[in-house]
Formats: C-alpha cells, sequence, structure tokens
C-alpha cells in the first residue's frame, strides 16, 4: 500500500492495545496501517506480570511475538515505524475520515482512527531514580509485588485515595514492615490522602520525613538504597511511586479535539466499551482509553470489536 491509498483504519501504538486492535480488524479483512514509535510505557521492566500464559515475559519479547504472528497470517496489515506528528479529519466522499503525517511530511488516509498511544510516565528527578524505574522502584504492586515478596517495603509518597489499594497490598507482601517516605514533605493536607495515611499508620505503616538525596541498587541483592540528605540510609524490598503521567500523543489528542477527564493524566473520554470518541469514528484503546493501565486491559479494549461493527455499519470492504 502506497501512503497515498486509503485504508480501513490507521492506528497510533504499537503496543497491546494497538496490536490487539490490528488483530480484531485484519481478522474481519480491514486493510490496517499501525504506527509505532516504539516507546512503549513498560520498556524498562525486565518482566510484565498478571497476563496469563505470559507471566514473567518479557515485554519486548510478548510485543515482537504478537507482531511476527501477525505479518505471517494477516497481510491486510502494514506496520510502519514512525511517529505520528499530525492528525485531523478529512472529508472523503461523503464521509469523514482521517489523515495523518510525520515529520518527514508522508501521509497516509484512513476511514477509521484508533489512538492507542499510550502513556509516558514523568518521573522525578532524584538522582538515581530514573535508572531504577520498573525494576527497583515500581508503580504497581500486581505489576511486580510478588516477585518482591519479603523485607520491607517503601511508598514514596501518597497522592491519592487509589494508594489504599497498594498499602494494603504491600502489608500482605512485606515481611520487615512498610514506610511511607514524605521526602520532606510531610503528610498532606489533603483529607483524602490523610484518610490513607491513617489507616496505614494503624497497620503498623513508619512515615518517614528525611529529605530523600538519591536511589541506587543494593551491591549483589535485590533490593534498592534510599539516601537521605543527612546521610544515612535505608535498605529496601522495593519503592512504590506513582509519578504523574501524560498521554504520549498529548498533542494529537488536543488537536484532535477530543474531550479528555479532568485529572493531570486526563485519558480520552469513550463511549462505555465501544471506545468511540467524541469525534465520529475516531476510537481509543489502552492506556489512552481509560484509568485502569495495565496489558490485559489495553489488550481487551484495543480487541476492536466494536470498531470492527462500527466500520461495517459505514463501510463496504473492498
Ligand atoms: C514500569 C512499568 C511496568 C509495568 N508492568 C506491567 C505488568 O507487569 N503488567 C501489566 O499488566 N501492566 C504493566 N504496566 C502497564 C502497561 O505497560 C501498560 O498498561 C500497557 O503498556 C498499555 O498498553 P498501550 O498499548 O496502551 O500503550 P504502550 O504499551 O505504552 O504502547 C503505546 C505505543 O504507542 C506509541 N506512540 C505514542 N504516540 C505515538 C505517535 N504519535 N506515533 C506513533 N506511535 C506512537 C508509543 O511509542 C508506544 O510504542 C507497567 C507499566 C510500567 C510503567
Amino acid at each position: 500500500m502506497t501512503p497515498d491509498q486509503p485504508s480501513d483504519a490507521l492506528i497510533i501504538g504499537g503496543g497491546p492495545a494497538g496490536l490487539a486492535a490490528a488483530m480484531a480488524l485484519a481478522r474481519a479483512c480491514y486493510s490496517v496501517v499501525l504506527f509505532d514509535s516504539q516507546e512503549y510505557r513498560n520498556d524498562t521492566a525486565p518482566m510484565m506480570h498478571n497476563v496469563l500464559c505470559n507471566d514473567g515475559r518479557e515485554p519486548w519479547f510478548f510485543r515482537s511475538t504478537a507482531m511476527k504472528e501477525m505479518m505471517d497470517k494477516y497481510d491486510s496489515i502494514t506496520f510502519v515505524d514512525t511517529q505520528i506528528t499530525a492528525a485531523r479529519q478529512i472529508n472523503h466522499g461523503q464521509r469523514n475520515a482521517f489523515e495523518v503525517s510525520n515529520q518527514k511530511g508522508a501521509t497516509w488516509r484512513g476511514q477509521k482512527l484508533i489512538l492507542a498511544s499510550g502513556t509516558r510516565d514523568i518521573l522525578p528527578s532524584i538522582q538515581g531514580y530514573k535508572e531504577l524505574w520498573g525494576r527497583g522502584i515500581v508503580h504497581c504492586l500486581f505489576c511486580e509485588g510478588f516477585e518482591k515478596k519479603g523485607g520491607r517495603f517503601g511508598f514514596l509518597d501518597l497522592n491519592s485515595r487509589d494508594d489504599l489499594s497498594a498499602v494494603l497490598m504491600s502489608f500482605r507482601l512485606a515481611d520487615d514492615g512498610v514506610t511511607i517516605y514524605t521526602n520532606g514533605k510531610g503528610i498532606p493536607n489533603d483529607m483524602e490522602i490523610q484518610e490513607v495515611f491513617k489507616i496505614a499508620i494503624s497497620r503498623g505503616a513508619k512515615i518517614d520525613d528525611r529529605e530523600i538525596q538519591s536511589f541506587s541498587e543494593i551491591p549483589d541483592a535485590d533490593g534498592i538504597q534510599v539516601h537521605f540528605q543527612d546521610g544515612t540510609q535505608e535498605d529496601l524490598k522495593v519503592l512504590l511511586h506513582s509519578p504523574p503521567s501524560v498521554n504520549r500523543a498529548a498533542d494529537l489528542i488536543s488537536s484532535l479535539n477530543l474531550e479528555t477527564v479532568a485529572s493531570p493524566e486526563g485519558h480520552v473520554i469513550s463511549k462505555g466499551p465501544v471506545g468511540e470518541t467524541n469525534i465520529r469514528g475516531c476510537f481509543v484503546a489502552g492506556d489512552t482509553s481509560t484509568e485502569a493501565k495495565t496489558v490485559n486491559v489495553a489488550m481487551a479494549t484495543g480487541r476492536c470489536f466494536s470498531f470492527v461493527t462500527s466500520i461495517c455499519k459505514h463501510h463496504v470492504p473492498h
């Protein structure tokens, strides 16, 4: 397919959501172009967990196996490794369609647009944090907690009531207690977060207000060291932290005028399980479509049965 030929669907993002969407559409013999800039959210994690038949699988292996299976079987999918820098609605015949382009000016047109662009975490600039992200510093205990069982668990900041379930789960996994580090900021004024602290303290969590200078690996052991400004340090099995995040394609979401939820992370609002946004013919899947950001949900929202139904209603394939 040349860039000028319109395809049935354009998919932005080649993580689990975009790949699942491509497979579903290919199984209905629709032509699909999938664009991927290859910056996956779980890239730094050595393994992914809580995904049936793939518990402990390397994320890159999972994705490349999925791609290989599709390349071998479905010839209506075209994979293009590029970053899409612009997306707009166009009129194609009587219908609403979409045009996307990359930095080099190549353009592609499609009847439908699926945004499966994923999330980018905004990591704090504390020394050593970035290097340990996804290994000793994790955002989710279901993803990495069981493998870290034992020892002392730590939390860096508690930001919302949603953190309560992670705090409660940590007591099941840690056998040497739980510490919540406020990094010199103390317990926030927010009543909901104070409630989480109260419950954590009632279960025996220690609150540590010392300012953190850096993180490092424990030499020759599984765990991390927290180094404080006062020169002291503490060993942990794992540190939990949910840094703020933004959509990787926030610029496209904004230029398409897609409605997003009013939260800093701001995923795109879609109509129930259908996945269609406020723009007819534009769908979202995976982290872009929900606050439940996991591989299973990404695949389920990307499975795309609804996209297929929607395409069937509006478009007769050639
Ligand atoms: C450290 C870490 C570990 C995790 N471990 C687990 C785990 O063990 N189990 C689990 O269930 N979940 C885990 N998650 C969550 C999981 O990674 C995400 O929920 C999942 O990757 C979401 O899939 P997605 O397809 O929506 O996005 P992604 O996998 O992030 O893929 C999005 C893709 O879209 C591409 N893209 C974005 N914008 C553009 C553009 N403009 N043009 C072209 N391409 C674009 C990106 O480069 C990327 O390749 C983890 C998350 C983190 C941060």
